[in-house]
């Protein structure tokens, strides 16, 4: 397309659950096209949210997508074969890792909990069969969650209010975060999705000057929309948008992948 190599391009950065894909079905539904026709006009999507590598992998070949993709909450960022640029081998995605390993998430986790006089059980220490039955992933779903590399999601047996405010300043003591989603905890390095929105779009800048936009549906997505230039929200599934306060923010009309779809048009008739 010759007419557009003069345009600024854009950069689509996005989450999965809620957002792209339904959060009860997983379904992309009216996604799946727009995703197709933002890849004709050879506009990147980014997929950028808590999921593996295993279970982000699994939604790209399902949407033929092969563009860049932020894991495990910004913990890692794996560039595609023959990405520009790529410091990988031929033939090899590349990894730039912003996290700990998860072995010493594990580790930290464990002394920390210890610390704060918590009993907690992460992925690790379930079976897939338990983590399927916690989480209400099929056995392969959970399969994938449970291929983890830098952040550990685990569940608190004992939990009071005390004893959290503990457990997380004894992570920060050991140069760690914690994030509290609606039903699991998750123990991490000490990074987050903006730093690593922020290393991809200086990766495509290298090739000239880009327009980054960026779609989410929750309150944990606010580090990707801080990091980008157009932030946009999805409704969530009662109809009501995140409360977030971000300046230019675009709330677009739709749940989920309803409301994908409009943010897909935004940059398509740019
Ligand atoms: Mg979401």
């Amino acid at each position: 397309m010759a007419s557009s190599e003069h345009q600024t391009s854009a950069l689509l950065f996005t989450d999965i659950d809620g957002t792209l894909v339904a959060h009860d079905t997983y379904d992309p539904g009216p996604a799946a096209e727009s995703v197709a026709k933002l890849q004709r006009a050879g506009i990147p999507v980014v997929l950028c949210s808590a999921k593996t590598r295993a279970e982000q992998e699994a939604i790209r070949v399902r949407l033929d997508l092969d563009d860049p993709y932020i894991v495990e909450n910004g913990a890692g960022v794996i560039f595609p074969v023959d990405f520009p640029g790529s410091l990988a081998g031929e033939g090899e995605q590349e990894l730039v890792t912003f996290g700990l390993t998860y072995r010493e998430v594990r580790e930290g986790l464990e002394l920390a909990a210890a610390e704060a006089g918590l009993e907690v059980k992460g992925f690790g220490d379930l079976s897939v069969e338990e983590v399927s039955s916690l989480t209400g992933l099929t056995l392969a779903g959970a399969a994938k969650a449970r291929n983890r590399e830098f952040t550990e999601t685990f569940v608190i047996e004992n939990p009071t209010p005390e004893r959290e405010v503990l457990l997380s300043h004894h992570l920060e003591e050991r140069g760690m975060g914690i994030l509290h989603g609606a039903r699991y905890w998750t123990a991490l390095g000490r990074h987050d999705k903006g730093q690593a929105v922020r290393f991809v779009i200086s990766r495509y800048e290298g090739s000239g000057s880009v327009t980054s936009y960026a779609v989410g549906d929750s309150v944990t997505d606010l580090g990707m929309l801080e990091a980008v230039d157009i932030p946009m929200l999805v409704q969530q599934a009662d109809g009501s948008w995140a409360d977030l306060d971000l300046k230019g923010l675009v709330r677009l009309k739709g749940i989920g992948p309803e409301g994908w779809s409009r943010a897909a048009h935004v940059l398509l008739k740019r």
